[in-house]
């Protein structure tokens, strides 16, 4: 028997129609790539993302034709958010950070019809745009009045000349929920990119999801930054569960340095803000020398890389802010698990409670999780017990686009197909899944694992350290030993032998690292992660001194 409820697709046009409708005047600004600050209401991002979606009617773009951005977090890119969805059309969401031979390339692999970029972006697009040869349209994220003359792109119009005409009313499709809504290629290190090919239901479950009280608790109440890209994985699901929640949205633009983030929480009255360590690392330098403080912000959710308790411990001690702590990936949507504490934990010794927070925390409804061994036999969740991280659930990906025959996915002895992440993680009795390591990062020295993650916090922990990262180095007799490579902060002070020092006690003597090298930077990927592979290249002609 079946149940006798209504059958309407979750289709990422409801949300914004019904943001229009039931909190219409919520406010959503943008720091402009211009410098100015942009400021309107969810009923203007439904009534411009009609007119988006007339635009591209107008073109005769087909159902799941492409349409590509090149742009940072701000109220046009919203707007294609639900214009292209909407419309049935697929938001391909590229990185501006990769190399131009790489857009170039993800531009022709996702044979976008489509692609809006921002002014700041205009030298990639100009050095592309000969190689991308199924793009029909070129349109700049700006107004009639910025487009210079001669930028030697043809047929370039503004977003505004594109669209600004429109009607503004629009009669939404409807269709299957599971056709495809948005992509988002991976950051991959290693070979060409893979995307990651959204649907209109993946989208709506991980929004709802998102939303939960132990996710990121969004509501009406909220006012949100998400300093995570856009052009990332969906800026984490944020721009969909802040339109069906009505949260006021705060976007940064391209303004990602510590005084610019600083200055829009306080302005615009933020809760909570979400991005990547690096990130909050700038902010707190900016905040600190200066005695800065938050008057709103009550939270933020740090994911996309392993957070340093000790940036755990500067929002929570000298801020008052609590961080959350998320784990996802592009092929999950990309929430996977957040860490919030269970009610026993609320009585525990703060210590206590640090150990359970700088876990990357329980898996969200909707996702389910294992470890498993180098033979495929699922690990006990006892917290120590650590192996390969496996998932499934709605919103991760089954297969890549134009993946083929060949699935990603494992089977296991029950029969069902996980999706395995790379990670290497332990699960403890409640649920808390801790990352150990990259299962390419992990350091395997005289056959035991060394997690180059906690050899990266306690490098950071210290005072003198701004950045940290830990890679293996080939050891005759170990096989491989942890080094850790470090940049000091302007004012730090601190030798080899004194960082050495300084993880006695903290972690087994053997998985103390054997060299300490100082570096000026670190290589940082197009997603804001410490590129390793990169590093390990620079670093290529090294020798322990040992050795
Ligand atoms: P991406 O698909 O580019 O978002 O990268 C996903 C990968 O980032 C994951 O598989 C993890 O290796 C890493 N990652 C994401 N969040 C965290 C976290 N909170 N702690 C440690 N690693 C993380």
């Amino acid at each position: 028997m079946l149940g006798l409820m209504q059958d309407q697709p979750l289709l990422i046009s409801n949300m914004i129609e019904y943001a229009d409708r039931h909190h219409g005047d919520g406010e959503v600004v943008s720091r402009r790539v211009e410098g100015d600050i942009h400021r309107y209401t969810w009923s203007d991002v439904a009534r411009r993302s009609r007119q988006v979606a007339n635009a591209l009617d107008g073109m005769n773009l087909a159902f799941s034709d492409r349409v590509a951005t090149l742009a940072w977090n701000g109220y046009r890119h919203l707007e294609l958010y639900f214009g292209v969805s909407g419309s049935g059309r697929v938001l391909h969401t590229i990185n501006p950070r990769l190399h131009p031979d790489q857009v170039a390339w993800i531009a022709n692999h996702a044979e976008d019809q489509v692609l809006c970029f921002d002014m700041t972006f205009l030298p990639i697009i100009q050095a592309v745009h000969s190689k991308c040869t199924t793009v029909k349209q070129w349109i700049a994220l700006c107004d009639a009045d910025k487009l210079p003359a001669d930028t030697g792109i043809p047929g370039l119009l503004s977003y505004e000349t594109w669209m600004g005409q429109q009607s503004t009313t629009y009669k939404w499709p409807v269709f299957d929920e599971n056709s495809a809504s948005s992509m988002c290629y991976t950051s991959g290190t290693t070979g060409n990119p893979k995307a990651a090919l959204y649907s209109h239901r993946s989208t709506t479950l991980h929004a709802y999801a998102a939303a939960m009280p132990d996710v990121m608790c969004i509501s009406a109440r909220d006012a949100i930054l998400p300093v995570v890209p856009m052009f990332h994985v969906n800026a984490w699901g944020i721009p969909y569960s802040a339109a069906l929640t009505g949260a006021k949205l705060v976007f940064p633009g391209a303004g990602m340095d510590g005084k610019s983030i600083y200055e829009l929480i306080e302005g615009e009255g933020v809760t909570f803000a979400a991005g990547v360590p690096t990130v909050w690392q700038m902010l707190l330098t900016h905040m600190k020398p200066q005695g800065l403080r938050f008057s709103k912000l009550n939270r933020t959710v740090i994911g996309g890389s392993a957070c340093p308790p000790a940036m755990i411990n500067a929002f929570r001690d000298e801020y008052n802010v609590e961080v959350l702590h998320a784990w996802g990936m592009t092929e999950m949507s990309p929430l996977g698990t957040l860490c919030t504490l269970k009610n026993k934990h609320l009585s525990l010794p703060k210590d206590e409670q640090m150990k359970i927070l700088l876990k990357q925390g329980r898996a969200i409804y909707g996702v389910d999780m294992k470890i498993i061994d180098d033979a495929g036999h699922d690990q006990p969740h006892d917290g120590k017990a650590f192996g390969d991280l496996l998932v499934r659930g709605p919103w991760v990906v089954a297969n890549y686009y134009k993946g083929e025959g060949d699935s990603p996915l494992v089977k296991d002895a029950n029969g069902l197909e996980w999706f395995p992440t790379g990670d290497v993680a332990t699960i403890d009795a409640d649920g808390f899944m801790q990352i150990t390591d990259r299962s390419k990062d992990v350091i395997k020295s005289g056959g035991e694992w060394i997690s180059s993650i906690d050899i990266e916090n306690i490098a950071v922990a210290h005072p003198a350290i701004l950045m940290a990262a830990c890679i293996g180095v080939k050891h005759p007799k170990w096989d491989e030993r942890p080094i850790v490579v470090v940049v000091k902060k302007p004012d730090g002070q601190v030798t080899r032998e004194e960082l050495l020092h300084f993880y006695e006690g903290k972690t087994a003597k053997w998985q103390i690292p054997d060299d300490v090298v100082f570096v000026d930077s670190i290589p940082i990927g197009a997603t804001g992660k410490l590129l390793k592979t990169k590093l390990r290249e620079q670093l290529k002609d090294y020798v322990l001194p040992t050795l």
